[in-house]
């Protein structure tokens, strides 16, 4: 069994889904298919939220109209005269119709959550029905939201997940089963999600319960590059990493792989490949827990995160200081990223500045908080990097023009993280993809 993952820009139009028939031709043995929206479809349902929670219903409405045109046209590309091209436009109508009911709806997040997931619906639906009427391969359709799980914290609940997904597969016929990525259905019941890009977790999740023989993740680019393709050229596609690797470029902003999704596949020792839609012959880059001795792989970015300095002349060295101020962070659920101590002051950072204002007062109580917003956690990624004579006089000649806020030195073999005010982000990926590669 394997897994394939299409991303947005692959099911991005009716010639590139016609494609993806061609790629999952190709691969032989029973598959599990997981897509993504059309590209830019999430995009504009996230703008038709933003638009409802304003109160602009209009605009909404507007914004929603617009995009059902494009679909209507995307069917008659796709499947012409067949019969099934009128059942999908009755779809599309369907869909969309759905859609304006939510928007006319008093604005909630629960309906912001209904109307997100609309895109996935939509890829599916149409690609099924594509290869079950054009193509030698025939499919069957599971909808994610009857076995893709998340627990009370919202995270995916693996072991129901999996044990929902099997009981489903007992029911289908062909070797070729079609699913939504991103989509899952929260401890509550009510339709979810797995974040922004959360279809490539959808698939590495699924790798993972059924223990597949690989997850493939299918997309615009040909592999991980070395940095990031679009602020830093040339860049050049690694053709392997280990799981660890991998895992601290996903979580460290390298936006082909969803910040969580090696993860499960490491847990269950499923290899992820990426490989490219566009080039499917290209190697793209493989992810096992092979390991490869180089001393630096890649560099990658992850912005929006906020710095947290708290001084204190009484607590910093008196035991107990640090376990009291991650027990904040640990009641507010979020997780710390960076952390450097000296002897007077302790500084972390966040990605989730959702409960800023709380953390800040609580911990104001054991000393003086300082919050800096707009920073980037620049993260250089291999193999026993840390121990590498002379990595620190490469990395502090590179960017000495640059202000350091923080840096994180020798924390894993596999990772070198520094702090700089997003302002700096490019000239620092740049300087550094100079003085490293
Ligand atoms: P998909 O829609 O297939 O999920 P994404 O847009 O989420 O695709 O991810 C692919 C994009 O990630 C690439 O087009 C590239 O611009 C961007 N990217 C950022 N960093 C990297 C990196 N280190 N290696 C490859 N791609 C990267
Ligand atoms: N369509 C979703 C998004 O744009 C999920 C994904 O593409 O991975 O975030
Ligand atoms: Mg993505």
């Amino acid at each position: 069994m394997k897994i394939l993952k299409f991303g947005g820009t692959s099911v991005g139009s009716p010639e590139r889904m016609k494609q993806v028939a061609e790629i999952i031709a190709g691969v032989p043995g029973e598959k599990i298919v997981v897509l993504s929206a059309v590209s830019g479809t999430t995009n504009t349902l996230v703008s038709i939220c933003e638009q409802c929670e304003k109160g602009n219903k209009e605009e909404a409405s507007r914004i929603a109209n617009d995009l059902e045109v494009k679909y209507h046209e995307f069917v008659d590309e796709l499947l012409g005269q067949a019969p099934a091209a009128d059942t999908n436009h009755e779809f599309v109508k369907q869909t969309f119709a759905d859609i304006r009911a939510l928007v006319d709806e008093k604005y909630s997040e629960q309906v912001a959550k209904m109307l997100v997931v609309k895109g996935e619906l939509i890829s599916t639906r149409f690609f099924t029905d594509y290869l079950n009427s054009h193509t030698n391969t025939a499919a069957d359709m599971v909808m994610a939201q009857d076995f893709m799980s998340l627990d009370e914290y919202a995270e995916p609940d693996l072991k129901l997940s999996g044990k929902k997904l099997k009981h489903l597969l007992t029911e289908v016929k062909n070797d070729v089963v079609i699913t939504q990525g991103y989509i899952a259905r929260n401890a509550a019941g009510g339709m979810d999600n797995l974040r922004r890009g959360g279809s490539d977790y959808s698939a590495t999740i699924i790798g993972a319960v059924l223990g597949a023989e690989e997850v493939q993740i299918w997309t615009d680019i040909d592999g991980m590059h070395n940095n990031d393709p679009r602020i830093v050229q040339p860049t050049h596609p690694l053709a392997n990493l280990s799981f660890e690797e991998a895992s601290e470029l996903a979580y460290f902003g390298a936006k082909v792989l969803h910040p969580h999704c090696i993860v499960p596949a490491q847990l269950h020792e499923v290899p992820v490949r990426i490989k490219n839609t566009m080039d499917p012959d290209a190697h793209g880059t493989l992810i096992s827990s092979h390991r490869e001795p180089e001393a630096v792989k890649a560099i990658a970015a992850k912005d929006h995160i906020t710095a947290i300095k708290i001084k204190s002349s009484r607590m910093v060295m008196a035991y107990g200081f640090l376990k009291r101020v991650f027990e904040v962070f640990e009641k507010y659920r979020t997780p710390i990223d960076m952390i450097t101590t000296s002897e007077i002051a302790v500084s972390l950072t966040i990605d989730n500045p959702e409960h800023i204002d709380a953390i800040s007062k609580e911990i104001s109580q054991y000393g003086t908080v300082e919050v800096d917003a707009k920073q980037t956690i620049i993260c250089i990624v291999g193999d026993l990097i840390a121990e590498r004579k002379g990595m620190g006089k490469a990395i502090f000649e590179a960017l000495d023009e640059i202000p350091l806020r923080m840096i994180s030195y020798g924390g894993s073999r596999n990772n070198i993280s520094l702090l700089v005010s997003e302002e700096h982000k490019k000239e620092a990926l740049i300087k550094l993809h100079k003085a490293l590669f």
